[in-house]
């Protein structure tokens, strides 16, 4: 109830209260007053006196209403002493006594909140509105069955313990019924009579009067006996709610009328759209007034004012209490079924005289009150009258008796259905024994109908529903009314299994009440073919599908019904046909008699030329017809009864007619004859044989003329057909099988009617050929079930879900597919992408009929195809013969005789003639292809009558015998099978050959048959010799096409290629050459093993490997113009594109606030890594000028694209971002390639760390003097530095040399490029390339980068080296040698003052300030910095220092700095571990001891106690690693050294015995000593086995880390104090939850449950987090941190840098720096979102059973975490990709570019 206004409203919630009603209030006693009611003796006016004195002083005081103190006031002074006088005692005791006694009904009904997760079984539910709560399904058997998951939309309850719902396992364990049976007995024998008599008193005095509060209309006055003692001029402006007005509108107009701020109007839009009405002034009655009239001006416009009411505000505190008492009865009668009975008694009592019940009243006012009073008494109903069966009956019969009324008030109303009584009424006539009750008591059938008919008033002349005119409001009421079509759906939803006589009656009423709905429909937006000119306006056609679609399970469970009863069936039958010959007197408008002739027959019909009248697709009547018809066959009555069935009256011509019509009219659109009616017409075809539509359209009408056919000569049929296709003149003349080649005046009509006998001949194939339909042929609906699966897996292998879609749903929303889908199909699994698909049996696919009647044409082509090269792959010819058919049912047995009827063979005979000539042109392949299958179906008709008889010559079908005879005089043609036998051979026909020769084969085997006496041996396929060659034949000639084939798509292949040369060198610039040719041009050929092998490899320092000239040399090639180039320090740029983002991939604190960015000092990072730059590349090489032209071309189109039309990319190209021209990947700048530094092995003797580090404090001191120096000349010129310290200059350092710059202008250029894009990314600043933090920042983001490499290798288990793609390794090496290069183009002065800081850390430096502790410091980063920022000192020395010496040196250093880290921050207290035994590792133990004891000397208690080595010494390996591999990865980078095959995962170098296996203590706090080696998985290099004494030896380190600090303890003892006597320090030790420990864990998206269920619930329970208590709409979680956020919606919309951004990109921004994985958990959906501009969906990792996920919850199938999907989503993150990913996504998917990504 309440919202953000509570906020808002704390003061005045705190208000005090007037101190007279305080001691008023104090004196109270509810049991006095309780007392004093029982003695009264009109206790109604006691009752009214209490309220009328009370209620208006504690509601309604304050602007607010319903602040929570006025509901406590309430509890005391109001409630209480109802309790007291219902009871008789204290109230907690005597309800608690009523709980007691309470004998609680089975039933559930817990009622749904908005987005709650519903269950409904699909075996065992009565109808899918049968649903189960979350703990009712847990404990229901149905958790084990196909079940159905849905979001509740609100409202509706638990179905658990109703036996009427459920078929099967009716209750949960919960609510199981007790084995006495206490639903008979009466809940009132428990209570004594007195309770009940008092009970009823204050019930039906409370009821009345809540029910005169809430439909109270006045605004000033009072019921009597409610007037308040004294009033004020106290008033309430109330604003109401409508579905009329938008938000937008609403808010704006508030700001106006009542001067509140923006938020306020939307906190009031917000109420007035949830609770239905809100008081947005409060005051005298002038001031309420004066809002009023602002708001009805502003509002009164466009449409009707918003209502709007002054009212006096005790008005409204009645009100408010009437609901609060409400809610009151809702709590007591929870406590007793007896108290809810008597409240049901009381509700529905009539009045004295007859008056309606207060119920009554309460839903006859419904469509009066506001939302909220609506909400408060549905929910009562539902607690109340709805729990208890008795009355619910009784309610039920009150519902239908006020049917009509209440769709009347809701169809006037505009609220939403959800909030109408009417929405009762899925909870009342989805019960089939309510249902057939109101049916036979309450005539409920004829009701609905007629008030569905009586709403749809506009009518042509003809009486049909005409909806071509129909106004926006007529629309609106349209779609209300559908409403009642969903009503009669449940009334029929369960069919009777047993018929009364009144059942009879008045279902029979209802069929009629049904017809005249379906006579206004027959016939209805008729069409007329347009000729010459196109429609002006496209006609209204969906109102009426719409209808339709309404319709069609309604229709199909008439049907149903009807056929369940012989009596009720036959007199459907009679009612529907009179039905339709009524219709059909109303439209037989210029229709006369002819008489067609044609093969000796002749027949007498009438013209009607489809081209040129109207034609209408709806004709319900004639189509329910059919299925009766059918339904008389199935169910055997037209047998048995025939004398009660009207079969004399039938005109099987009338019957065809319209079906007819509307078939041909398929056709002729085809056939393009209707191009000029528009889209209109085209959309109506495609309905009509859509799945959703067609059981009740084309599929009848097929039948239709199924049943019409079966009553008729079939040549007269034939005939018929042939008039009514326009084609009777082709083929009626005695030689027309030449005359229609003559006939060649115009082409397109020859097209026109080359479809058309196409189309015709699929007709009949259909009408002879379609069984499936139980009652047609003789089959099982299962039967017709398969059929469909196979022909939609002869398409192609399916998904669940799309075989779901192209199957018919019945009323349940069930295809029944599970049940036979196993016996056709198998199941195939799907992989980390894709879906599961069924794949057809093998033996099932001989069941393909090409032409089987559901295929549209495309359908029809892809299978043709598919099974073609399914033959082909078999080794079998390609003829595809049609299956063999189940037999037909005796009313239909007829059929078969279209077949061999004369006309239909000189038909066939006709197109076969025509075939003969191949440039006659006038038929087609398809034709012809018809034609052949036809001639197959009657072949094998003969073929299976002749199998199942006992003497063949009864045998009457004898198809063969009436192919084989010539024409008759005068034109003598040759017989059908003489001319396919010349068509055999026939080279233009060569696609047919295999078809025809099928034909001929079958033709032998039925003559040889027939040719067979009984007596003879059973037939023997003939001439198997002859077959073979000629198979052999075949087979060769198929080779030969073959590869004719071949070199004809080689030729075309080579033509354009010839022409993509042409296009290439005119667009050089742009062009791409394929992927697959360049992509491992980067990596480079050192890599590979190195000659020297058999020495250590080594990566730094003095020692390591060095290229030699030749492998030095690194050739690339262009993506852009395709030359190569020799990377070179003085040649010209070649550059990467590179994309940087900013990270918070590593994160250990996601809590950290972001920094200024202009004076934030990014040179050290925290060891938390809270935010980081990270660089990543697709690996693509330019010239760095290839490149400039490229994006200048790129930003000019972009700036082109704009001014013509505002389409944005999925690139931002004012940021400076653009698509990698060869892979499309999103990139944003450049790294340029550089050549390896030229070092050569110094022979001069090199200093140790001791030397080093003394003369590089030397040259520290010097320069900072000159740094301070250079600064005072700026500062002040005069400064002639006489201050200066003079400190001797180390040897060879010269100050004044200013170094060389080795690059051409080219690399120069680029290496500003990438410097200031980094620069600019990391820190979101604008652009700066003096500024001195670039360098840092592209330090930062090589440490950075090849730290998130590190983890990944670790957490995809990967070796460290060799398992890279080389995108990544040319990425990793271009940034470190970047990093060395790009204090070149930087301020001298700024990098040695980097380095300078960098260096205090170490080597504690007075005259830096403000250097961090070594606990505040990532050590990777210090090291990465470190050795990238020297050059900047040591290009002054040219003392003949080996750079490569110092950078061993800092790295010693830094490990050693990082080994003191982890021994403060990381022991852990697994001290009663026990050690390993035998201990080969004493040393290090030992020494580590030592080393931790030197700490605690320094720091005392600060760090704990620890005696053993061996516990330490793991903490520091395990901890020191990822430093490590991190420092192998760098160095290797940038120095090019080979790696050693160890460490790339050679898994011989890896099966080398592990001399020390390492574990990971704090897996195991319990203390139990893992078993040794075990614990270790066996893949190549997993942490620990060997890699441990590798990486320590390529990195030229002691495997004994310790030694790095006892080789040199004089050194670094000092250091050690130092570190350990920073102030920060000790402060940091001293909290120990803020300090990070080593090794850092990687970050994992979070757990999510294994059932989506759980996540729904969760999700449900969400509320928005800013306006209290809301539901939110699009609760959606952040699959990072776990937040769950309310996304898409005004409330949680926050403003970020100047825009209104919604929860989701707010949090992106907070928890990812810009980049947001979340889960829409009400669509099933993962949202990846970059900035503010991008993002896209991707498949959440939540599968069906059928390896499907459900995007948007629609299909409701069960969903199980799939962790192979969560995780390649997880591996995305880390490695940086989900930027990529919404890039590729948008380019592939332009629409996804326009979605306002902000705003979710
Ligand atoms: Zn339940
Ligand atoms: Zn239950
Ligand atoms: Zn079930
Ligand atoms: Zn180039
Ligand atoms: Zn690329
Ligand atoms: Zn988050
Ligand atoms: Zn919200």
């Amino acid at each position: 109830m309440r919202t953000s206004e509570v906020n808002m409203a704390a003061a005045e919630t705190d208000r005090e209260l007037p101190s007279a009603l305080c001691s008023e209030f104090l004196n109270f006693s509810a049991k006095d007053t309780a007392a004093k009611w029982l003695q009264a003796t009109d206790l109604p006016n006691e009752v009214y006196q209490h309220l009328a004195r009370y209620v208006p002083k504690i509601y309604c005081l304050g602007p607010n209403l319903n602040p929570q103190s006025e509901d406590l006031l309430a509890q005391l002074l109001l409630q209480a002493p109802l309790e007291w006088y219902l009871c008789g005692e204290e109230p907690s005791v005597g309800l608690a006594k009523l709980e007691q006694s309470n004998q609680p009904s089975q039933l559930c009904g817990h009622v749904f909140k908005v987005g709650e997760p519903t269950y409904s079984c699909r075996e065992c539910a009565a109808d899918p509105t049968c649903v189960l709560c979350m703990q009712c399904f847990l404990g229901s058997v149905h958790k084990e069955h196909r079940y159905r998951m849905t979001t509740s939309g609100g409202g509706g309850f638990c179905d658990c313990g109703d036996t009427e719902a459920w078929k099967k396992g009716p209750y949960c364990q919960k609510h199981e019924p007790n084995i006495s049976d206490s639903s008979q007995e009466d809940p009132l024998a428990n209570l004594s009579a007195d309770m009940i008599a008092r009970t009823y008193n204050i019930f039906s005095i409370m009821l009345r009067y809540a029910v005169d509060m809430l439909t109270w209309d006045k605004e000033e006055e009072l019921p009597q006996g409610l007037e308040p003692p004294e009033r004020g001029d106290t008033y309430y402006c109330m604003l109401f709610n409508d579905e009329v007005h938008t938000y937008e509108q609403v808010i704006y107009t508030l700001q106006k009328a009542v001067n509140c701020t923006q938020k306020e109007a939307v906190s009031f839009a917000t109420t007035v759209d949830r609770d239905g009405r809100k008081s947005v002034r409060y005051g005298d009655f002038q001031f309420c007034e004066q809002a009023k009239s602002v708001i009805v001006r502003n509002t009164s416009r466009q449409s009707k004012p918003l209502r709007v009411q002054v009212m006096h505000s005790s008005v409204v505190a009645h009100q408010c209490f009437a609901l609060k008492a409400l809610t009151w009865f809702s709590h007591v009668i929870r406590y007793s079924d007896a108290l809810r009975r008597i409240l049901c008694q009381v509700g529905l009592q009539k009045g004295p005289e007859g008056e309606n019940s207060l119920v009554d009243t309460l839903m006859l006012c419904d469509s009066k009150m506001w939302k909220g009073a609506r909400n408060v008494y549905h929910q009562l109903v539902m607690s109340s009258l709805l729990m208890d069966l008795k009355y619910k009956k009784l309610f039920a019969i009150q519902f239908a008796k006020n049917y009509q009324r209440l769709q009347t008030d809701f169809m006037e109303d505009d609220h939403e259905r959800l909030v109408s009584v009417t929405s009762l009424s899925v909870q009342l006539f989805t019960v089939p024994t309510m249902a057939r009750m109101l049916i036979t008591e309450e005539n409920l059938l004829t009701t609905i109908i007629r008030t569905f008919v009586d709403h749809l008033r506009h009518r042509d002349l003809q009486g049909r529903f005409q909806f071509e005119r129909y106004t926006a409001q007529q629309a609106f009421k349209f779609r209300r009314v559908q409403s009642l079509l969903g009503d009669l759906k449940y009334v029929l939803i369960s069919r009777p299994t047993e018929w009364t006589d009144k059942l009879r009656e008045k279902f029979l009423e209802g069929l009629d009440a049904f017809l005249e709905l379906m006579k206004c429909m027959q016939g209805m937006d008729p069409v007329v073919r347009q000729v010459g000119q196109h429609i002006e306006m496209e006609p209204e056609w969906e109102a009426a599908f719409t209808l339709q679609m309404k319709l069609t399970h309604i229709i199909s469970m008439m049907q149903e019904w009807c056929g369940s009863d012989e009596r009720v069936l036959i007199e459907a039958y009679k009612k529907c046909l009179t039905a339709l010959t009524h219709c059909h007197s109303g439209f037989a408008d210029g229709e006369q008699p002819i008489t067609l002739s044609m093969c000796g027959h002749s027949v007498d019909t009438i013209r009607y030329c489809i081209s040129q009248e109207k034609v209408s697709i709806h004709l319900p009547v004639s189509r329910l017809l059919a299925g009766l018809h059918v339904l008389l066959s199935k169910s055997e009555v037209a047998y048995r009864f025939p004398e009660q069935l009207p079969l004399s009256e039938l005109s099987p011509p009338m019957l065809i007619e319209h079906p007819l019509r509307c078939l041909v009219l398929c056709a002729q659109v085809h056939a393009g004859m209707w191009r000029r009616n528009g889209f209109s017409l085209v959309n109506q075809i495609y309905y009509y044989h859509n799945v959703k539509c067609r059981v009740e359209m084309f599929d009848k009408d097929l039948m239709m003329l199924q049943v019409g056919a079966s009553m008729m000569d079939p040549n007269h049929f034939l005939m018929i057909l042939l008039s009514r296709f326009e084609l009777f003149h082709i083929f009626s003349s005695a030689d027309c099988r030449k005359r229609y080649n003559r006939e060649s005046a115009n082409k397109d009509v020859v097209q026109q009617n080359s479809t058309l006998i196409e189309e015709m001949l699929h007709l009949i194939m259909m009408v002879v050929g379609e069984r499936f339909v139980a009652g047609v042929g003789q089959v099982d609906s299962w039967d017709e079930l398969k059929r469909e699966i196979i022909h939609q897996l002869c398409i192609r292998p399916m998904a669940h879900s799309e075989l779901v879609k192209a199957l018919p749903e019945n009323e349940n929303k069930e295809t029944g597919m599970e049940k036979v889908i196993d016996s056709v199909a198998s199941f195939k699994k799907p992989g980390v992408t894709g879906r599961g698909l069924y794949e057809l049996r093998p033996e099932s696919a001989k069941q393909f009929n090409l032409y089987f009647h559901h295929y549209s044409r495309a359908d029809q082509s892809k299978a043709e195809e598919a099974q073609r090269k399914l033959k082909r792959q078999n080794g079998e010819d390609s003829a595809l013969p049609p299956p063999v058919l189940p037999p037909l049912c005796p009313l239909f047995a007829s059929l078969v005789n279209i077949l061999q009827c004369d006309v239909l063979l000189g038909m066939l005979g006709a197109v076969l003639q025509w075939a003969t000539e191949p440039s006659g042109g006038h038929w087609s392949e398809s034709m012809l292809q018809r034609v052949l299958h036809l001639i197959g179906m009657a072949l094998l008709e003969e073929q299976q009558q002749l199998e199942g008889a006992v003497d063949h010559s009864e045998v009457t079908f004898n198809f063969t015998l009436k192919i084989s005879r010539p024409g008759e005089a005068p034109s003598n043609t040759p017989s059908i099978l003489a001319v396919l036998e010349t068509l055999q051979n026939a080279p233009h026909l060569e696609v047919h050959k295999d078809m025809i020769r099928w034909t001929l084969q079958t033709v032998a085997s039925i003559k040889t048959t027939r040719e067979r006496t009984a007596a003879a041996p059973p037939p023997e396929r003939a001439g198997g010799c002859q077959e073979e060659t000629v198979r052999d034949k075949d087979k060769a000639e198929r080779k030969r096409k073959a590869e004719m084939a071949r070199l004809r798509r080689e030729k075309i292949m080579a033509q354009m290629s010839e022409m993509q040369r042409h296009f290439i060198n005119e667009n050089k610039e742009l062009f791409q050459q394929s992927l697959e040719e360049l992509d491992a041009s980067t990596s480079t050929a050192l890599e590979h093993s190195p000659s020297s092998w058999d020495s250590v490899l080594v990566c730094v320092g003095p020692r390591r490997w060095r290229a030699g000239g030749g492998e030095r040399r690194q050739v690339v090639t262009c993506i852009l113009c395709q030359e190569e180039q020799e990377i070179r320090a003085d040649g010209r740029a070649m550059v990467l594109a590179a994309f940087i983002q900013r990270s918070t991939v590593m994160s250990k604190n996601r809590k950290r606030p972001p920094h200024d960015p202009e004076s934030y000092d990014p040179l050290f990072m925290h060891p938390d890594l809270s935010f980081g730059t990270h660089t990543g590349s697709c690996g693509h090489i330019m010239h760095s000028h290839c490149w400039q032209r490229y994006f200048e071309a790129v930003q000019a189109k972009e700036q082109r694209r704009q001014q013509r039309l505002r389409v944005h990319t999925s690139y931002d190209v004012e940021n400076g971002e653009f698509l990698c021209p060869l892979c499309e990947c999103l990139s944003n700048t450049v790294i340029p390639l550089l050549p390896l530094t030229k070092t050569s092995c110094s022979n001069s003797e090199q200093p140790g760390v001791m030397q080093w580090l003394s003369t590089t404090s030397q040259q520290i001191r010097v320069l900072h003097s000159a740094h301070r120096r250079a600064k005072a000349t700026s500062a002040a010129e005069t400064g002639d530095g006489e201050s200066m310290e003079t400190h001797p200059l180390p040897e060879g350092f010269r100050l004044d040399h200013t170094p060389v710059n080795p690059y051409s202008s080219s690399i120069k250029e680029m290496l500003t490029t990438f410097g200031t894009a980094t620069y600019k990314v990391g820190l979101k600043v604008h652009p700066n390339e003096q500024d001195p933090r670039v360098p840092i920042m592209c330090w930062a983001s090589c440490a950075y980068t090849i730290q998130s490499v590190e983890r990944l290798l670790v957490d995809e288990d990967k070796p460290l080296f060799g398992s890279l793609p080389c995108r990544q390794d040319d990425c990793l090496s271009s940034l470190a040698r970047f990093g060395s290069a790009c204090w070149t183009v930087s301020s001298l002065a700024a990098v040695q003052s980097h380095f300078i800081r960098l260096m205090a850390v170490l080597l504690p430096d007075p005259q830096v300030e403000n250097s961090p502790c070594i606990l505040h410091v990532d050590m990777f980063h210090l090291l990465v910095s470190l050795v990238l920022s020297y050059p900047a000192v040591h290009c002054q020395d040219s003392s003949g220092l080996s750079i490569d010496v110092a950078q061993l040196h800092l790295l010693h250093l830094v490990t050693v700095a990082h080994l003191v880290q982890i021994l403060l921050t990381s022991v852990q207290v697994e001290l009663t571990m026990e050690q390993e035994s035998g201990g080969v590792e004493e040393e290090e133990e030992e020494s580590v001891c030592l080393l931790y004891n030197t700490l605690r000397s320094h720091l005392g208690s600060a760090l704990r106690e620890v005696s053993s080595g061996w516990h330490l010494w793991r903490t520091v390996r395990l901890g020191i690693l990822p430093f490590l591999r991190g420092a192998a990865l760098f160095f290797h980078h940038l120095h090019g050294v080979p790696t050693p095959p160890e460490l790339s995962g050679n898994p011989s170098a890896s099966s080398r015995p592990p001399s020390l296996p390492l574990r990971t203590p704090c897996q195991n706090p319990g203390g139990a000593r893992p078993t040794c080696l075990m614990a270790f998985s066996p893949a190549p290099l997993a942490p620990g086995v060997g890699e441990w004494e590798m990486v320590c030896a390529y990195l030229s380190l002691p495997s004994n880390l310790l030694q790095l600090f006892y080789n040199h303890q004089e050194l670094l003892q000092p250091l050690l104090q130092g570190w350990c006597s920073h102030p920060s320090l000790r402060q940091c030790l001293r909290s120990p939850e803020t300090l990070i420990r080593f090794p850092r864990e990687s970050n994992k998206l979070i757990e999510l449950p294994e059932d989506y269920s759980a996540l729904i619930n969760q999700a449900s329970s969400f509320t928005c987090p800013k306006s209290g208590g809301d539901k939110s709409r699009a609760p959606t979680l952040c699959l990072v941190c776990g937040t769950m956020l309310c996304s898409q919606s005004y409330c949680c919309q926050t403003e970020l840098e100047g825009e209104d951004v919604g929860a989701c990109t707010a949090h992106t921004f907070a928890c990812g720096s810009g980049v947001g994985i979340f889960l829409r958990v009400r669509e099933s959906q993962v949202l990846f979102l970059a900035g503010k501009t991008k993002g896209c969906f991707y498949a959440p990792p939540y599968l069906d059973d059928y390896g499907e996920t459900d995007q948007g919850l629609r299909r409701g199938n069960p969903l199980h975490l799939c962790r192979e999907r969560y995780r390649k989503i997880q591996k995305l993150w880390r490695q940086h990709s989900i930027t990529e990913e919404i890039g590729h996504a948008q380019e592939a998917n332009q629409t996804l570019v326009g979605i306002d990504w902000q705003h979710l």
